[in-house]
């Protein structure tokens, strides 16, 4: 096994290469001419791209794609948009679709393309090598390209990491108007219900819910930031939010975010379980994919060291890859031990948890 590079050091290469782009050449056959052989196929110049529906803001990918482009010549047309009406435009446009792939967050949302019907399996030892086995799905509808964890956040002053330590525990009367936490029409809350549906059962994890929800310190209003803003302004004494809300809020140009971020800390629930409940962002191969080579070259190229020291540390999230160490404020909050489950199954359980969270009056 290689020795990991400094962050430092692998930064300054992904750095370097992504300032080292030239402009992208004109790929052959990118665009038809006039002259163009009408008996040419025109899988020709549709060969020489790759389509990709994005739920990511474009300047949290656009580089990488153009350094790829750089590198193989392969034009990348991006189009961006919100994760629920990327799917819904991947399904009215069905096999018409001009999509090669699809780009979006939570293996909920990885699972609701695949129960569409608009995503195909597809086989890479490069990613199968690569990408640890919970976090891609079995049969390679869709791979994982960063991780982030799902932790507690806790008022530093007002909360001591010993009176945490699972999930189960947030249900505690201890608890009681001291949780933030966002609606249940949340993705990532849904998975969080579906990943302790698939550990504990549904008698335990709805008593769970509906204890949860007796412990919650208002209505659940706002995004994670919200939550994690909350805790600061002693709304709330504990916040549960994605680990990546966190580490941008502390490197926020925003000095009341920094602010904010400054008084919580991150404990990493289930420790001596089945550890913290983590998710992905990643990505699938569209079935009406007509670049299918290219396609699945660039999401190769994702997985790629410098890929992944690039991604992670601009979403700041985890590198799905082994190795790449993490940014210096994911480093802060130490390692963790991450829950193992198949994030495949979080996405089966949806609706269950869906519906489990509804009945426990979790808004
Ligand atoms: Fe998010």
């Amino acid at each position: 096994m290689s020795k990991p590079l400094p962050m430092t050091a692998l930064l300054i290469a992904a750095a370097s290469l992504l300032s080292a782009c030239k402009p992208a050449e004109q790929p052959q056959g990118a665009e038809q001419s006039e002259s163009t052989d009408r008996s040419e196929p025109v899988e020709l110049s549709q060969s020489r791209e790759v389509n990709l529906y994005s739920a990511r803001q474009e300047s949290l990918i656009k580089p990488l794609l153009d350094r790829f482009t750089a590198e193989t010549g392969v034009k990348v047309n991006l189009v961006t948009g919100r994760a629920d009406a990327l799917l819904q435009r991947l399904q009215s446009e069905g096999d018409n679709s001009p999509a090669d792939l699809l780009l979006t967050v939570d293996a909920g949302r990885l699972h609701r393309a695949v129960e569409a019907g608009v995503t195909q399996p597809f086989d890479s030892a490069t990613l199968s090598d690569v990408i640890p086995a919970s976090y891609r799905e079995p049969e390679g509808h869709w791979y994982g390209l960063s991780f982030r964890a799902r932790p507690i956040m806790y008022a530093k002053d007002r909360v001591q990491p010993g009176e945490l330590s699972t999930y189960q525990n947030l249900a505690d009367q201890n608890w009681h108007n001291r949780i933030c936490i966002r609606s249940s029409g949340n993705i990532y809350n849904q998975s969080l219900v579906a990943s302790k549906l698939a550990a504990d059962g549904e008698a335990v994890t709805e008593a769970w819910a509906r204890g949860l929800v007796q412990n919650f310190a208002r209505p659940p209003a706002g995004g994670d930031r919200d939550q994690i803003k909350a805790v600061a302004a002693g709304e709330c004494d504990i916040a549960v939010a994605n680990s990546y809300y966190l580490a941008g809020m502390l490197r926020s140009d925003d000095p009341e975010q920094v602010t904010a971020a400054q008084q919580v800390a991150v404990f990493w629930p289930n420790q001596n379980g089945r550890g913290t409940h983590v998710n992905v962002s990643g990505i699938a191969l569209t079935r009406s994919a007509k670049n299918r080579d290219n396609a699945i070259k660039l999401v190769e190229f994702l997985v790629s060291p410098e890929s992944q020291a690039w991604y992670a540390e601009k979403n700041g999230e985890y590198p799905i890859r082994e190795n790449i160490p993490v940014s210096d404020i994911l480093a802060s909050w130490g390692t963790f031990k991450a829950d193992a489950i198949n994030l495949s199954e979080l996405g089966k359980n949806n609706a269950a948890a869906v519906k489990l969270m509804d009945r426990a009056g979790w808004q």
